[in-house]
């Protein structure tokens, strides 16, 4: 059988044929193809650029001369090597030698725009002709969007990480420093009970005095974890960061300035803000030490406040230390991350400053390169009208007369469960323990109102929130104390929408539990 034979392909106009020879053309044909590949030339889209090994440019395409802003003739007059980034210049002596063997290469480059911007390229470069004085073909692709987008997407991958890595911090310092919490408050509540049954400077006494200290401290110092941990609120006055400063001067002076000299450029008239004094003093006083540190021998420290139009405020901590190196100025943001030698740093003082300008909705900005010192800025919303301070239920005057009060107690942790309630029985008060909201819900159910419930907020199940919605419904004027070790959003909102709550931050003592009942035991 024979299958039939496939019509001969009719020769492409000029390609050379199997045979060697080249196919017969008419003098028009070969117009009308000079004309079509000049046609595409011209109108392709890509950068096409044929050009000496030594960078004369033979022919440019109008899109070529476009991206860079020449026009063709400019183009045709330059060498080639003024497009290089200035510095950035470099023979690939490898690159040639393939392109030379005949290989098509594709790879990035970074030419000068004539106005002086710098356009990232994708090239793809082959051999037209070798010989004494090859010559190349180069097409070219404007990326300079694409790196863009990268980076930007490189940069919200960063973010993301940093915030994932604070949110897991966060929530495992929550964590700990709500048992924590219960912990203290049950020391702290058995020490005060027993204390003022011993007499005054007994060493007993004295004994239980240290134990309350300390529990006092730790409550502070958990405090603080919550802060870091973004679980507890800045406290929000009005403020100026020109007068924290001149706090941290004085502070400074008497401890490190000696070899430092200090340079305060504070605006006058500086707007003030809302925040947290404490914790702004505490990031500015982070900053400052860093500064020192980083001035071993001596240098100069800057303070700088300064408004940025009418809705931001500056401060700005500058030393003409050691610097940054990119790597390290990359992770000093990080919770734990420090080039200090073991005991010197924790690598804690830069995360908690951010933590604290972002609770502030502020922005901070690092700048610092080796040899070159570091100017960190942090800006924060400036405010216009004088703000209303934070109504604080001041404990009143001591009432008069005094009854005993019949309390439901609830919380789901054992040694808050004893230790409170025998803080509560030294009182003078009846009490009912539920370990639960469920139970107390019940409880309440069956019995007669007490005249107080102590309700803990976190609890696993029915949770402080819920339970106090619902023991509302039943009672809708029997007063409760939130007690909680994180005096978070959402406690200062419970306690603000429902009347005859008020909050009671753990862990607590003898006499502010003393304090708190009284407004309960007047009549
Ligand atoms: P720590 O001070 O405990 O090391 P920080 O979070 O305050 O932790 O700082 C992290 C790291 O950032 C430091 O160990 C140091 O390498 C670098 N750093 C911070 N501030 C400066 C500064 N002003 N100059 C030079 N390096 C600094
Ligand atoms: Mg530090």
């Amino acid at each position: 059988m024979t299958s039939p034979v496939p019509p001969a392909p009719t020769p492409d106009p000029g390609l050379p044929q199997a045979d060697g020879s080249e196919a017969p053309l008419s003098l028009t044909l070969l117009q009308e193809k000079a004309e079509r590949y000049q046609v595409m030339f011209s109108t392709a889209s890509e950068g096409i650029l044929v050009h000496s090994l030594d960078g004369k440019a033979l022919e440019v395409n109008e899109a070529f001369a476009r991206m860079h802003g020449y026009t063709q003739a400019e183009m045709l007059a330059m060498n080639l090597r003024e497009l290089n980034v200035p510095g950035g210049f470099r023979t690939h002596p490898e690159r040639i030698a393939r392109i030379l063997a005949g290989e098509a290469l594709t790879f990035e480059v970074e030419h000068v725009h004539k106005d002086g911007h710098t356009i990232a390229m994708e090239v793809l470069v082959s051999l037209v002709s070798g010989g004494d004085m090859p010559v190349l073909l180069a097409f070219h692709r404007d990326i300079s969007q694409r790196r863009q987008d990268e980076a930007e997407k490189a940069e919200l991958q960063a973010q993301l990480l940093h915030a994932q890595k604070m949110e897991s911090l966060g929530s495992l310092a929550g964590g700990v420093a709500h048992d924590m919490n219960n912990v203290l408050g049950a020391i702290l509540g058995l020490a005060s009970i027993h204390m003022e049954t011993q007499p005054p400077g007994s060493p007993v006494y004295r004994a239980f005095g240290t134990i309350i200290q300390a529990s006092e401290r730790g409550g502070t110092m958990l405090k603080s974890l919550l802060r870091f941990a973004r679980q507890s609120p800045a406290e929000c006055l009005e403020l100026n960061l020109n007068a924290l400063i001149h706090e941290e001067v004085r502070l400074l002076e008497r401890t490190t300035l000696s070899r430092v000299r200090l340079v305060r450029e504070l605006t006058p008239d500086l707007r003030p803000m809302l925040g947290d004094a404490n914790a702004l003093s505490h990031a500015i006083m982070n900053l400052c030490v860093n500064a020192v540190d980083a001035m071993p021998e001596n240098g100069t420290l800057t303070l700088r406040t300064r408004n940025l139009g009418t809705d931001w405020v500056e401060v700005e901590v500058e030393d003409t230390g050691t610097g940054m190196p990119k790597e390290v100025l990359a992770k000093a943001l990080d919770p734990f991350f420090t080039t200090k030698e073991v005991g010197k740093g924790t690598g804690l003082g830069l995360s908690i400053v951010y933590s604290t300008v972002k609770s502030h909705q502020g922005q901070m900005q690092l700048k610092s390169e080796p040899g070159q010192g570091t100017r960190i800025s942090l800006r924060f919303p400036a405010c216009h009208a004088a703000a209303p301070l934070p109504a604080q239920p001041e404990s009143g005057a001591e009432p008069t007369t005094r009854r005993p009060l019949r309390v439901l107690l609830v919380d789901d942790d054992e040694l808050v469960q004893s230790s409170v309630q025998m803080m509560l029985q030294a009182l003078g008060h009846e009490v009912a323990v539920s370990t639960s909201g469920e139970e107390a819900l019940g409880w309440l159910v069956d019995r007669a109102a007490p005249d107080l419930v102590i309700l803990d907020l976190n609890m696993p199940g029915l949770s402080g929130a819920n339970t106090l919605v619902r023991l509302r419904a039943q009672h809708p004027k029997l007063p409760v104390l939130l007690s909680t070790g994180r005096a978070d959003q959402v406690a200062l909102d419970l306690a603000e929408a429902h009347p005859h709550v008020s909050l009671l931050p753990k862990p607590f003592t003898m006499k502010v539990l003393r304090q708190q009942l009284g407004q309960f035991q007047v009549g």
